[in-house]
């Protein structure tokens, strides 16, 4: 009699359900079982975490947990309930309490705890599932990297701009050349790009070897003859390759077609090698192109090339972000100095949810791009990364600052080819709460398109 009543008081018990869901997502971080976890949370699942970052769905979240297990094997936390209040009728609960943990960043060990309000409901199949939690940090003993404070909040709040009355309505990127590939066209170390944009067709950089544009573009069964004008980033080979032959072989059917190539200023000058070579791509192609009609516009400052559609010309490097090789120099009153790709440039595109911004090796560092592309846009949130982030060789503070700030500027695609690296795209993904479906690795032939997000390739889905 005794024992059934208990059982009874259990069953009927929002508290000790709440309690024992509790008791199980502990357990489950022991066992490192993520998709026990997923079986906690309910799917629109928030979670303010304990330095204050936010995510939002359990799917997102599940598979946070299971990075974190594969990345870090001493993570561990538990949360202590200290009191569960319920609504027995409505069937929702608030759980508080104290939790701690310990985990190790970029190899130093951190032990940190504080307090927590959680939320559950009674889902309809009787399972009580956290609908939101809300961490706060009292403590956190370790190196500072692996206790970093909270991203400062920041004064204006980023995605609140008014639209740009330039606004553009319809907008397609197709990439046409970088390394990894999908069912057509080639691979390369190179990046090219279509950008189409309210029936105007622009071609961003050119690849680095002569012909993989034009046969991508080919197979691809995109025709480039419409292209006039073409963005060239920055002087590197692997931009450049195309150039010529795109004129040559375009040219034949549209007389205007590449028949404009836009620069940033400062990227005629030579870059030279510790032997004094030069090592600049576009110059040893610059008289080849003018013999074939083309002409080069030098972009100084950011300047609109069709309504909403801006080319930086060269970027201040407001961060130290130091995304280049750093082996070439370049020839100034002073002497030789490092060669910093001064020119590079991106191309920035004002759209209603946000900036679109297209970059080719992204030497300049993707944060100034973005700080550069809001100051273009008036403020407005930055809605698609697509090119080259050139942080294959970042170092996880790196990767997790870019991340912070990318997030900060309400960044909600990325599409990270050629220099970006592949483990970078999916580190950024985790760090700035991109999914799969909003974040992916570049390959020839994927696109991002304006009110429909990316299409990835068959590898990179
Ligand atoms: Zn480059
Ligand atoms: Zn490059």
């Amino acid at each position: 009699m005794f024992v059934a009543l208990t059982l009874l008081a259990v069953v009927g018990s929002g508290e000790a359900a709440v309690r024992a869901a509790r008791e199980e997502f502990n357990a489950a971080i022991v066992r490192r079982d993520a998709d026990a976890i997923a079986r906690l949370l309910a799917p629109g699942y928030h979670i303010v975490t304990g330095r204050s970052d936010q995510s939002h769905g359990a799917r997102n979240e599940s598979e946070k947990w299971k990075t974190r297990f594969a990345s870090d094997p001493t993570v561990t936390y538990r949360r202590s309930p200290r009191e569960v209040r319920v609504n027995e009728g409505w069937g929702l609960a608030e759980e508080s309490g104290e939790w701690d943990g310990s985990y190790t960043t970029a190899g130093n060990p951190a032990r940190a705890k504080g307090v927590y309000f959680a939320k559950w409901q009674r889902a309809l199949d009787g399972r009580w599932l956290l609908q939101a939690e809300v961490f706060t940090t009292l403590l956190c003993e370790g190196a500072p990297s692996a206790c970093p404070p909270p991203e400062p909040i920041a004064k204006a709040a980023p995605p609140s701009a008014p639209a740009s009355p330039r606004a553009v309505q319809k907008l397609k990127v197709t990439v046409l050349s970088t390394m990894l590939t999908g069912t057509q066209g080639i691979g390369e170390w190179g990046f090219a790009a279509l950008v189409e944009v309210e029936g105007r067709r622009l071609l961003v950089d050119t690849g680095a070897r002569a012909e993989t544009v034009l046969k991508n573009a080919a197979e691809l069964g995109v025709d480039l003859a419409d292209v006039t004008d073409v963005i060239l980033t920055h002087n590197h080979a692997d931009h450049m390759g195309g150039l010529l032959t795109l004129r040559r072989e375009l040219r034949a059917r549209n007389p205007a077609a590449l028949s404009r190539a836009h620069v940033g200023a400062g990227i005629f000058e030579p870059r030279l090698q510790p032997d004094g070579r030069d090592a600049n791509g576009l110059l040893p192609l610059k008289t080849g192109y003018e013999a074939l009609g083309g002409v080069f516009v030098v972009h100084e400052r950011p300047e609109m090339l069709t309504p909403g559609v801006w080319m930086t010309g060269p970027i201040p490097r407001v961060h130290p972000e130091r995304n280049w090789s750093g082996s070439l120099k370049v020839r100034t009153r002073g002497g030789l100095v490092e060669d910093t790709v001064p020119e590079d440039s991106a191309i920035v595109i004002e759209t209603a949810p946000g900036l679109v911004v297209i970059t080719g090796c992204g030497h300049a560092g993707i944060v100034n791009i973005v700080e550069q592309a809001r100051k273009i846009g008036r403020g407005a949130p930055v809605h698609a990364i697509i090119g080259g982030l050139h942080l294959f060789a970042a170092t996880d503070e790196q990767l997790a600052w870019t991340a912070s700030r990318l997030r900060e500027a309400g960044l909600v695609h990325l599409l990270g080819a050629h220099c970006t690296g592949v483990e970078a795209v999916f580190r950024l993904r985790d760090l700035a709460n991109l999914s799969r479906r909003t974040a992916a690795v570049g390959a020839v032939g994927a696109s991002f398109t304006l009110g429909q997000g990316l299409e990835a390739t068959p590898l990179a889905r």
